[in-house]
């Protein structure tokens, strides 16, 4: 039988239940993450959807900025969606004053880079990696960032495939961490929340 690893979801702002819900959905074990002695416990971390620039400001303030960066420094796999890919960026791109990241991942996003009428929407999205890949993915876009450019260390996985966004990257990852532009946790195909605990059981 496979291991059911317990993963964690950051929960100091943004969309958390969401995320547990679709862990359950895909064989491993939601739990909240709000101390640095939570983090200590889980097996990875998932970051979610929210305000970046709020999210930043209270893991700084509740002590848990170093923690997070030692924690993915040591390899803990993590996966962010939305906001959290921009936690998890090495570089932003409209970041407010002083905004910091957790970083990990060799790219610079742009923050609310969809602007005007598409600031939320839906799209349907190759993914590469998931199960049944040919089948595409509901993209779910909310005031979301996309990746300006991504490093070698880096591969891309998700890309807008038509319209005015053709060909800008949605989704990334690298050996322990993987991030997506769009909001998987708000739809019922666990497909890339079953990637990620696949990442962490061979991690
Ligand atoms: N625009 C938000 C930010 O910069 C992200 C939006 C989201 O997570 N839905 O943090």
């Amino acid at each position: 039988m496979q291991s059911v690893p317990t993963i964690g979801v950051l929960a100091i702002q943004g969309g958390v239940r969401e995320h547990l819900h679709a862990l359950e959905l895909s064989g491993a074990r939601g739990t909240l993450v709000k101390t640095r002695m939570q983090l200590d416990e889980v097996a990875a971390l998932i970051i979610p959807g929210g305000e970046s620039s709020t999210m930043d400001k209270l893991a700084r303030t509740f002590g848990l900025m170093e923690p997070l960066r030692e924690a993915r420094a040591g390899g803990l796999p993590m996966f962010g969606s939305c906001a959290g890919m921009i936690m998890l960026a090495d570089r932003i791109s409209g970041a407010i004053a002083d905004q910091e990241s957790i970083g990990g991942l060799d790219i610079t996003v742009e923050r609310n880079a969809f602007g005007g009428q598409t600031h939320s929407f839906e799209t349907g999205i190759v993914i590469k990696g998931i199960r049944d890949p040919e089948q595409e993915f509901e993209g779910v876009f909310i005031r979301a960032p996309w990746v300006i450019t991504a490093g070698e260390s880096t591969d891309v996985i998700a890309e807008i495939s038509s319209g005015p966004h053709e060909g800008r990257i949605v989704g990334v990852r690298s050996d322990t961490l993987m991030a997506t532009s769009f909001h998987p946790e708000l739809t019922a195909d666990p497909r890339v929340h079953e990637l990620f605990v696949e990442m962490v059981r061979n991690s």
